[in-house]
């Protein structure tokens, strides 16, 4: 055999639901673990660190495509969105994904959007990013709860890029007792550590020449922090220097990193999280600050 070629693809991709519970079942049958890891599309490496993970705890990884309007407000990027189906799928058959799911609207919402019922995790939805985005975190744990159901794994994985969801997440397995564990995967950065994000597209050259501030910025304020600044003063601080690197912010906050409770004096186990707008781009980053 030539040394170029590529072993045949063993990634099978299902649409409809039946069809994905059928193959979940015959690996369940034969004793096998399953691993889920739910996407909206256009991977990159953060992604596939997700599907390497899932790789390591089971049998079989199950991966979905699916870019759920449920989480978009109405002059959010919906339309816009980057879908890149047949790269995500060789890419995802290169990491060992054994099935992609890729639902249409209407599989997932087969009575309409209004009429679903909706998961809300009451308190942290509402803070940081689910105050810019009202009803986003409605959106993303009705759609995970959905999706945890339809596949039903043993394992998923969620990036710790989005701090905040993944908590949400952790809430929502929780209270409403669903038997999966939930882990939570290390940021993916470029090299120059701006985090890796599909949404990295929108921005021009010159823009992303000034995107990796943000994590610089993180890195400044958790200096800060660890030198002893107050966390107000701290923050401050940190807003100032995204807007003098030509960034719009939303926010920056140093918060708990178990429940994002607003950082008191004494608390040891920290997050900063901050979002900030650059061109087109919502662009959102965090970093753990352990105190000793
Ligand atoms: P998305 O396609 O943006 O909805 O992301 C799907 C999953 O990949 C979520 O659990 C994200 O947190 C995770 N993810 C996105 N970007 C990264 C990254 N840079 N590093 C690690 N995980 C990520």
């Amino acid at each position: 055999m030539p040394s170029t070629a590529h072993a045949p693809s063993s990634l099978i991709q299902v649409e409809r639901v039946a069809d994905l519970r059928t193959q979940v079942r015959a690996w369940r049958a034969a004793g096998e673990r399953i691993a889920f890891v739910p996407t909206m599309g256009n991977l990159h490496a953060g992604h596939l660190s997700l599907v390497r993970e899932g790789r390591a705890r089971a049998e079989r990884v199950v991966a979905s495509i699916f870019v759920n309007p449920l989480q978009f407000g109405p002059s959010e990027d919906l339309d816009a969105y980057p879908r890149t189906l047949d790269a995500d799928r060789r890419q995802l058959d290169a990491t060992g994904c054994d099935l992609l799911f890729t639902p249409g609207v209407s599989e997932i919402y087969p009575r309409g959007q209004d009429t679903q019922t909706r998961v809300e995790v009451p308190g942290i939805s509402d803070i940081l990013c689910g105050a810019s985005r009202p009803g986003h975190f409605v959106g993303v744990a009705t759609v995970v709860c959905k999706l945890l159901n339809m596949v039903q794994p043993d394992v998923a994985l969620f990036g710790e890029k989005d701090f905040q969801q993944l908590l949400v997440i952790r809430r929502l397995v929780e209270d409403l007792a669903l038997p999966v564990e939930i882990v939570g995967v290390p940021i993916a950065r470029e090299s120059d550590g701006l985090a890796m994000s599909s949404r990295n597209g929108y921005l021009t050259p010159e823009e992303r020449g000034l995107a990796p501030a943000l994590y610089r910025v993180l890195n400044a304020t958790a200096d800060a922090l660890r030198a002893g600044e107050p966390v107000e003063r701290a923050e401050q601080a940190g807003l100032e220097a995204l807007a003098m690197a030509g960034l719009r912010p939303d926010y920056l906050s140093v918060r708990r990193a178990e429940d994002l409770a607003p950082a008191c004096a004494g608390d040891r186990s920290l997050v900063i999280l901050a979002a900030a707008y650059l061109g087109r781009a919502r662009l959102i980053d965090n970093l753990r600050v352990d105190l000793d």
